[in-house]
């Protein structure tokens, strides 16, 4: 313990305070009962009581993934929805597929709302959510794990037909398996007479990826997102792994999350969408995101609907922020506004001292080139 007072101390030894007084007294401590004592000083008293002073491992309140590994307990957990990546070849359909997917939804028109580009988006099966991450590519899949941020479930592999496995097809396996996420073949331009969809199953078989139907466990979906052919049984398929995985989170918590893509705008400042990993996050919540602090001041969803909360695996624009964050930064919501000022300066002072120390660093190192 840093510090406790005479009191906290008595309580912990269970002895009464006076006692604790008495034996500081001989121990050439003066206190009285709401004096904090030092370290030194309790662990004098311990020492007398034959008492081993444990140290609490102090937790680094700037460091966000600390508020990542806090447990929730099992009875607060609910069902959320899975957060879906698409990844595959160059051309073999990712961003046809994605549309394909947006335009199954029937309540864009329902909602009245504007279809806004957000950098993910979800879909409403029977009641069921699917969020989608509307950034295809391998590279923000790899920037975010590098960041150490992992916000997907489920993994598509989209493969064309006509075209087969190829270089970045094997890429996409392998980051996936890397993350140990699921995969789900999307084999895709089926519309396509020069389509050969066994073959892609047979290459796939290379990778570990085998069908259910030759014994393996890997579901393979043919579509045409071109046609809108096979849409609905992927995301069926995706819903049945999503339920194998049993994806669960804590609403009734503080938010956590991730940075999906920021900018700044002219208007607006600093505009962030987020994904919600757990808890939910309201307008007027003190944030810290990155190395980057504020409040919520306005929440739009995918649909470009003002709204008040965001649940689990929900993306939402935010605005509010002091500067514009990074996509793959994490963000944690905290108690007060007091505190997530403290924490967001208190990173961003860490942050600019990193990047001087590696500016110096490289000066340096090119000092010792040039000679
Ligand atoms: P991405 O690079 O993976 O995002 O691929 P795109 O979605 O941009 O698609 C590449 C090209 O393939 C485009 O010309 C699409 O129209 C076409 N395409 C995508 N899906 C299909 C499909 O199911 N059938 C056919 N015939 N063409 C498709
Ligand atoms: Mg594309």
């Amino acid at each position: 313990y840093e510090s406790l007072t005479v009191a906290e101390l008595a309580k912990k030894l269970n002895r009464e305070p006076s006692e604790i007084i008495k034996k500081l007294f001989m121990l050439g401590v003066m206190a009285t009962i709401n004096q904090s004592l030092d370290k030194d000083a309790i662990e004098l008293v311990c020492a007398d009581y034959g008492v081993e002073v444990e140290e609490e491992v102090r937790i680094d309140k700037t460091d966000l993934n600390v508020y990542f590994e806090e447990e929730d307990p099992e009875e607060a957990l609910v069902e959320r929805p899975p957060v879906v990546t698409i990844m595959g070849h160059v051309d073999h359909g990712k961003t046809t597929t994605l549309d394909a997917i947006r335009h199954t939804r029937v309540t864009e028109a329902e909602a009245g709302g504007i279809t806004q580009h957000i950098g993910a988006y979800q879909v409403d099966i029977n009641g069921k959510k699917i969020t989608f991450l509307d950034t295809p590519g391998h590279e923000a899949f790899t920037t975010m794990r590098a960041r150490g941020a992992q916000i997907t479930d489920i993994v598509v592999i989209v493969v064309a037909a006509d075209d087969g496995v190829m270089p970045q097809t094997v890429e996409a396996i392998n980051h996936a398996k890397a993350a140990n996420v699921p995969i789900i073949v999307a084999v895709n331009k089926i519309d396509k007479p020069t389509a050969n969809p066994d073959r892609v199953m047979q290459e796939l078989t290379e990778y570990g990826l085998i069908p259910e139907d030759w014994g393996g466990d890997t579901i393979f979906v043919p579509i045409s997102a071109l046609k809108g052919e096979g849409i609905d049984q992927l995301l069926e398929m995706i819903l049945l792994v999503a339920e194998v995985s049993e994806l669960k989170a804590n609403p009734n918590r503080r938010a956590i999350g991730t940075v999906i893509e920021a900018r700044l705008d002219k208007g607006r400042g600093s505009v962030a969408t987020l994904l919600v990993q757990n808890g939910t996050l309201r307008v007027g919540d003190p944030i810290v995101v990155g190395n980057t602090f504020g409040r919520v001041r306005a929440m739009v969803n995918d649909l470009g609907r003002r709204v008040k909360e965001a649940t689990p695996a929900t993306p939402v624009e935010i605005t509010g922020l002091h500067e514009v964050p990074q996509a793959g930064d994490r963000f944690v919501v905290f108690e007060d506004e007091k505190t997530a000022r403290e924490i967001g300066e208190a990173r961003a002072q860490m942050a600019l001292q990193a990047s001087r120390a590696q500016k110096s660093r490289l000066t340096l190192d090119n000092l010792f080139e040039q000679m």
